[in-house]
């Protein structure tokens, strides 16, 4: 909306006569987001489908009290500690050199904090270190050898998270690489692929108090040192007491350059519903693309989902190729829904990942 001249003449001449503009233009601002407020008051957890025992775990404690950071993060430590889980925390699958490398970052609405941790070896709930960065430090993010030095002073375990059945899957992956290499390939049917997963879950409990945590093993093989969108705050999750929360799974490199969570929150904040702000952010994440990663229709080769909480507890997550679900827990229990998306799967390009 602009502004007339004669509002700006007007706002001047309140100006000189002492008046509060700059409250008049905050209230204006402020006045979605008030409207908004009114409506808290629905405790509701949601996220990532991998999420969705965590998703109730943290229903649970933000509904007896606990803080909606808290909760979320005793969520996603079910994924973070469960060996069975090759996507997060203990049994992630390791980076191009066999070495498991965790990223997480978190954000508390209600003190407007954030903290974050990068290519974290040996500790197996990166999420947990995250809150302590953000706790403990005047930091936003650490990473590599300083967050596991970090980590340690605070009393994390060290333990060694590359399990039996990662490390096999990682041998074959390298094994399979090159043909006139060293190391033998062993024709078993076992399939190793490039595989990818991460866990995003935010919160707003009854006070209206939002939360957001998004933790990862990141892409299996990757380069060492690589990070994705997970510990970047406003890529990987992102929270805003008076808007809402949002996060992400899939290609993280796409999502940074549209700062996905921080853009879904920002259309929420301009008025979009959790809905319109997800498709919205994924259509903007498309026309960012690279054509490398498009087919000849100009679809991406890749997989990513964004997820959006309002403070009024609406939900909603996109998905780009069809068929993603993700996970809610609200007073009708935890669930999956499915997700919008963009291409309908029969569209998916052939070997799209
Ligand atoms: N977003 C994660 C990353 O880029 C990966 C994933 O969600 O699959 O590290």
């Amino acid at each position: 909306m602009s502004t007339s001249r004669r509002d700006f003449l007007g706002a001047g001449a309140a100006a000189a006569a002492g008046l509060l503009v700059g409250s008049t233009l905050e209230a204006q601002r402020a006045a979605p987001v008030v409207a908004r407020a009114q409506l808290a008051g629905r405790p509701t957890v949601m996220g990532s489908g991998n999420g969705i025992r965590g998703v109730a775990r943290a229903y649970d404690q933000v509904m007896r009290g606990t803080d909606p950071l808290d909760a979320i993060i005793a969520g996603v430590n079910i994924q973070e500690l469960d060996p069975e889980d090759q996507s997060v925390g203990l049994g992630g699958l390791p980076n191009e050199e066999g070495v498991v490398q965790l990223d997480a970052s978190c954000m508390h609405g209600p003190s407007k904090r954030a903290g974050a941790v990068g290519c974290l070896e040996d500790i197996a709930t990166p999420s947990l270190v995250a809150k302590a960065v953000m706790d403990y430090t005047d930091h936003t993010l650490l990473v590599g050898k300083g967050a596991k030095k970090f980590a340690l002073a605070m009393g994390f375990r060290e333990q060694n998270l590359l399990t039996e059945k990662s490390r096999q899957d990682w041998l074959r992956w390298k094994s399979r690489l090159n043909k006139d290499d060293f190391w033998l390939d062993h024709d078993d049917d076992v399939k190793v692929k490039f595989t990818s997963g991460t866990i995003n879950m935010n919160a707003v409990n009854a006070a209206g108090d939002l939360s957001s945590v998004t933790t990862t093993s990141g892409y299996s093989w990757k380069l060492d040192g690589r990070l994705g969108d997970s510990p970047i705050p406003g890529a990987g999750q992102y929270c805003d007491n008076t808007v809402g929360a949002a996060g992400s799974t899939g290609r993280g490199e796409a999502c940074i350059k549209v700062c996905g969570a921080f853009h879904i929150v920002e259309q929420m904040r301009n008025g979009a519903t959790p809905e319109q702000a997800v498709m919205r952010t994924m259509e903007r994440m498309v026309a960012m693309t690279e054509p490398r990663l498009l087919d000849e229709k100009g679809r991406p080769r890749f997989g990513l989902q964004f997820y959006a909480l309002a403070k009024d507890g609406r939900t909603a997550a996109a998905t780009l190729y069809e068929g993603a679900r993700y996970a809610v827990c609200d007073d009708k229990g935890p669930r999956l829904l499915d997700c919008a998306y963009m291409y309908r799967r029969a569209d998916m390009p052939r070997g799209a990942w």
